[in-house]
């Protein structure tokens, strides 16, 4: 048998973390030693700046153009009105049988479990979400929708991030969901990992090695430098408690549009033991146009990744459409010189 080290991390770390997040453009500018900065920085009222001190420590003193800070910062540009970037872009309210609850694609449900995210990822889909509107009992509303479609074989917990709440309610949940037998995975889409690692707790890994539901984590790296020892410890810690990691990015302008910078996310994930599952084209949302790459870039970037890369630290090229039966699947192919 495995003997697991103990995780140093317990509630009280990852909560602290979450209150003494950044909430302001001047602590962000002082933390970053940034006076100036070319993009005009804005207070976002409807969706504020936050973000986890550890995360923005991974940022690079002085640069205004880091990686990491791009994803985090409001920018003028959010304001301008672009054809074809809309509120809901997905119109995923024509698919949700019940408050909280979508089901688009055969065998999977996905339940938003949560109104908070440990940071607030400026191209985010959801950031027009009418979360004032949700009531927050979604995961027991999705027990009684699962017990009853007997072709469901797994439940995807979304958000906002599902680990946002506390490791209590996880457990019933997953003692719950274990006593139907249909349900073969559980699978959480989580920016916990990365944001705030510690959220990974003794207690959550316990739960998931007891459960006997196949749990798959997926968590939400854009660039290498997201990945540092503590997001490593993490993510081996699920491997250990038998939960696949799995990744997805956003191909986001200025931040991995390159292929250098998709490469190095590939091996620094690789290290984190995380596989590269997709990278999705920006979902064309009301205040992120500034963050689209077009669909031949893409396809380039991606073809590049191929030529560099093992098949296995290849992500698949995605986007997300209203109306199709599963994510839009692109072919790449590599070309001998880029
Ligand atoms: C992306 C998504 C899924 C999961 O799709 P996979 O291809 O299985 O990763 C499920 N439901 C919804 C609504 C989604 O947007
Ligand atoms: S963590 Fe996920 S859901 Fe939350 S703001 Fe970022 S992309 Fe959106």
């Amino acid at each position: 048998m495995i003997h697991l080290p103990s995780l140093p991390w317990d509630d009280k770390v990852w909560q602290g973390h979450l209150r003494d997040s950044v909430k302001s453009t001047q602590e962000l500018a002082e933390m970053l030693d940034l006076s100036t900065h070319p993009l005009t920085w804005i207070n976002e009222s409807d969706f504020p700046l936050f973000v986890p001190k550890n995360f923005v420590k991974r940022m690079e003193i002085g640069n205004p153009h880091d990686p990491l800070l791009r994803q985090i910062v409001p920018i003028e540009d959010e304001l301008f009105l672009v054809d074809g970037f809309s509120a809901e872009p997905l119109n995923e309210s024509n698919y949700s049988p019940s408050s909280g609850l979508i089901q688009k694609y055969y065998g999977r449900v996905l339940v938003i479990t949560s109104s908070a995210c440990p940071v607030h990822c400026r191209y985010c889909f959801r950031r027009h979400f009418p979360y004032n509107d949700f009531r927050g009992d979604s995961l027991s509303q999705a027990l009684d929708y699962v017990s009853e479609d007997q072709s469901i074989q797994e439940v995807i917990l979304s958000g906002g991030d599902p680990l946002s709440v506390r490791d209590s309610v996880l457990e019933t949940f997953i003692q719950r969901l274990e006593q139907f037998k249909h349900i073969r995975i559980l699978r959480i889409h989580t920016r916990f990992p990365i944001m705030i690692p510690q959220r990974i707790t003794s207690r959550l890994i316990r739960c998931f090695e007891a459960s006997t539901l196949n749990i798959v984590v997926v968590v939400h790296a854009n660039h290498a430098n997201e990945i540092d020892q503590d997001v490593e410890t993490a993510c081996v810690a699920l491997l250990r408690s038998r939960v696949e990691t799995l990744n997805q990015s956003v191909l986001l302008k200025g931040v991995n549009d390159s292929h250098e910078a998709l490469v190095d996310l590939s091996y620094r994930l690789s290290d984190a033991k995380i596989s590269p599952y997709y990278l999705h084209l920006l979902d064309r949302v009301q205040g992120a146009a500034h963050f689209e790459v077009s669909e031949a870039r893409a396809k380039a970037l991606v073809g590049e990744m191929q030529r560099r890369l093992p098949g296995y630290l290849v992500p698949r090229l995605v986007r997300e459409e209203p109306g199709q039966p599963s994510k839009t699947l692109y072919e790449t192919t590599a070309v001998a010189s880029f």
